[in-house]
């Protein structure tokens, strides 16, 4: 049996050269070996004769090495080796190029299995570079597949690979192992039977040399399952840890609300009341909810998140809205005064530039004495702010807009006890938490990445919002669309522009950089793009209008007073960075205009066309494309069918994999779980197996091998 914690330097056939470039890889032991994983198989299952062979196909032939010469180019320095291969059929000539090596291993006569391309050239039909394996008499067979080959016959796998360590060097390393490995199974027999599951040894052998794509398939299927059941279960053991913590009972006063809500300036869609209730249900547990809000904006979610405030206050609870910017606290100040009307309850808002007590401006530190005493009821304000310095009186509830997801770790940093709760000896009592976004989340991911969270979805749109027309505009189209820019700004109506967003030379930097370097760059580039876009535009496109432009290298302050300005229509068009992506409401806006917008992904198009169609006005949605390239403008048309936020979300994920989501690379999620994020059924086994198994064993303690994988994965996706 082979030790799978064996260091591969151990094993005969890796020299001290190629351990530190499989450590590149992350291989490290023997399980690393067998547990990387091909990437995609070359298909060589038809074993073709001779005579079969068509050019320009891949062709898997056995047969018998007839004639073998070498050759050398001097000029070229190139060494060319032709080989005449026969079978009953027929004989194919096949060319090696620098690979004088070949002539001594395929003598005349020696029985071989090639897989490459058919070419023909004006001497006729010849093999190219094939792959090539010396087979014995038994494998010399035109059943198909090919069992027992490495390189050649039947599915291949193609590894993913770094320098020096090609495919073929992996499967010489990984084939033998494969032949007497015994992985110890950390899913239980029941659940292997019950799914019909193949055994974990029999699944790494059939990954790395499936008989057929079926046969990967179940593999894979199996192998990914194992990752999805750790993750539900971790899901699970965090939802249980956050139920032992203790919250404030905000009981549910259905007069209450039904008279609030009966005031309010508008019906409240089903869908409102279904988020409002589930929220009003969670508030009356004794521990905390932990709630995620989705709904495309105008959706009207904070309306639905101050109906939990307002209860909240009516049992004499403070509660918290933070948003991520100030343009946006300022909004959902504004709102929530409106929407509170005479409801007599008071309103802070805090921000890094300003403080405010219901109408009046005030010093912050007399608002955060304010707060201290109890004497505000909702505070609004953004992150930085509220985390720092603020002591609540007896804070019950947070709302965090547009934050797509905060983990418990962080959830605990964030909030401190109420001081009420640390005057009755309470430490553990944690406010309520609803998060917001606007960002739809697919299916499938809230079911395995966000499975710890309970969410709440706001399909259906206020009444009063009209459809929103979209189109893609072409270069050639750009001259028309501007005129009819101009057309709207001149009949009164506003626009915005989006600037391209950027990309990093290396992205990856831009997610790790820990310096904040990198993020840096790509504000400062923005910036740039955006003031030359504002050049541009305010120069020679549109020099009779009134151009503003707001990015990410401003100061809070400044970006204030231009939102603003715009709302209260000093200007024609906006251009900005993806910043207004998140909230902005300005009703007497009509066009969103998108330069580049290739460069964006569907639900982030589909949230910069939610800024606009907020009023009365029919609106436009204009995404401009510099590329002529078809597919990715064939990806934006989905855009013009369709305005379900849910449904494009869904579509991005298909079309651009769900690495590209949020939180989906932070989530720790292996590559074969991640790829089988498409596969709702399977999510959904795991997550009853998750169930059913802490049920009866809570701690796991009967199911060792599933701990001890567990605890290393927790491990793992601690320090992400
Ligand atoms: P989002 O979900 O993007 O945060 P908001 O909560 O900002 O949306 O709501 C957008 C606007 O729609 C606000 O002006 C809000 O008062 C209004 N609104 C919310 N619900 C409704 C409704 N049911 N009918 C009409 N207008 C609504
Ligand atoms: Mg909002």
């Amino acid at each position: 049996m082979t030790d799978l914690s064996l260091p591969i330097e151990k094993l005969k056939s890796v020299g001290p050269r190629n351990t530190p470039r499989l450590a590149k890889l992350g291989i490290n032991t023997v399980r690393d070996l067998l547990w990387h994983f091909p990437a995609r198989y070359e298909d060589y299952s038809r074993v073709v004769s001779i005579s079969e062979i068509e050019p320009g196909q891949k062709v898997n032939i056995q047969g018998e090495v007839l004639k073998m010469s070498n050759r050398m180019i001097f000029p070229k320095r190139m060494s060319i080796t032709n080989a005449l291969v026969g079978d009953e059929t027929g004989a194919v000539k096949v060319v090696w190029f620098n690979q004088p090596f070949i002539a001594n291993s395929l003598k005349e006569g020696t029985l071989v299995s090639l897989a490459g391309k058919a070419n023909l050239d004006k001497h006729g039909l010849y093999l190219s570079s094939p792959t090539y394996e010396k087979i014995t008499t038994d494998e010399y067979s035109f059943t198909p597949p090919a069992g027992g080959l490495t390189h050649t016959g039947g599915l291949i796998p193609v590894y993913p690979e770094t320098e020096g360590v090609t495919s073929k060097y992996l499967r010489f390393l990984i084939k033998p192992l494969l032949k007497d490995m015994e992985a110890p199974d950390p899913l239980p027999d029941e659940i292997i039977k019950k799914h019909n599951f193949l055994s974990l040894s029999e699944a790494i052998n059939k990954i790395h040399y499936p008989a057929d794509n079926r046969e990967a398939e179940t593999a894979k299927e199996r192998l990914a399952f194992d990752d999805l059941l750790l993750f539900q279960l971790k899901a699970l053991l965090e939802r249980r840890k956050l139920n032992q913590l203790k919250s404030v009972r905000v009981k549910f006063d259905k007069d209450l609300i039904q008279d609030f809500i009966s005031r309010l300036p508008f019906e409240l869609t089903r869908d409102q009341k279904v988020a409002a209730w589930e929220i009003l249900k969670d508030l009356e547990k004794t521990y905390p909810m932990n709630r995620l809000m989705e709904g495309d904006v105008g959706s009207g979610k904070t309306v639905v998140a101050l109906i939990g405030a307002v209860q909240v206050a009516k049992n004499g609870n403070q509660s918290v809205f933070m948003a991520p910017t100030e343009v946006l606290a300022n909004q959902h100040f504004r709102t929530i005064s409106e929407l509170l009307g005479n409801n007599f309850l008071n309103i802070g808002l805090l921000t890094g530039s300003e403080a405010r007590f219901n109408s009046q401006k005030v010093e912050k530190i007399n608002l955060k004495n304010k707060i201290a005493r109890g004497e505000v009821d909702i505070i609004i304000g953004t992150h930085a702010v509220i985390q720092k310095d603020i002591n609540f009186k007896n804070l019950a509830f947070v709302v965090l807009d547009e934050q797509h997801r905060f983990g418990v770790a962080q959830r605990a940093a964030l909030v401190k006890p109420s001081s009420r709760a640390q005057a009755e000896g309470n430490k553990e009592i944690v406010p309520h938490l609803l998060s917001m976004t606007a960002t739809p989340i697919p299916r499938t991911l809230s079911l395995t990445i966000y499975g710890d969270l309970d969410i709440s979805i706001i399909k259906e749109k206020p009444k009063n919002r009209q459809k929103i027309i979209t189109k893609t505009i072409s270069p050639l189209q750009r001259k028309a669309a501007y005129k009819f820019i101009r057309n709207e700004v001149n009949s009164g109506r506003q626009v915005f522009v989006i600037c391209p967003r950027i990309e990093l030379a290396d992205p990856t930097k831009e997610v790790r950089g820990k310096n904040g370097q990198s993020k840096m760059n790509v504000l400062w580039a923005e910036a740039k793009a955006v003031q030359e876009e504002y050049k541009k535009l305010s120069e020679e496109v549109f020099p009779d209008l009134k151009v503003a432009m707001l990015h990410g290298k401003m100061k809070p302050k400044e970006k204030t007073e231009i939102m603003n300005n715009f709302k209260d229509k000093k200007y024609g068009i906006l251009v900005s960075t993806s910043v207004v992506e998140v909230g902005v409401d300005i009703q007497n806006a009509t066009i969103m205009m998108v330069e580049n917008s290739e460069r964006f992904g569907l639900a982030q198009l589909h949230q910069f066309r939610g800024r606009v169609g907020r009023g009365e006005y029919q609106s436009y949605c204009l995404l401009f494309s510099s590329t002529p390239d078809k597919n990715i403008n064939q990806r934006l048309k989905a855009l013009v069918d369709c305005d379900d936020g849910f449904e494009l979300a869904e579509k991005d994920m298909t079309i651009r994999g769900p690495g590209e989501f949020f939180g989906v690379k932070q989530s720790g999620l292996p590559d074969l779980a991640m790829a089988s994020l498409a596969n709702v059924e399977l999510i959904k086994r795991a997550r009853l197996e998750a169930r059913l198994l802490l049920k009866d064993d809570s701690d796991l303690s009967n199911h060792r091998l599933l701990k001890e994988k567990l605890d290393s994965f927790q491990r793992l996706t601690h320090f992400e």
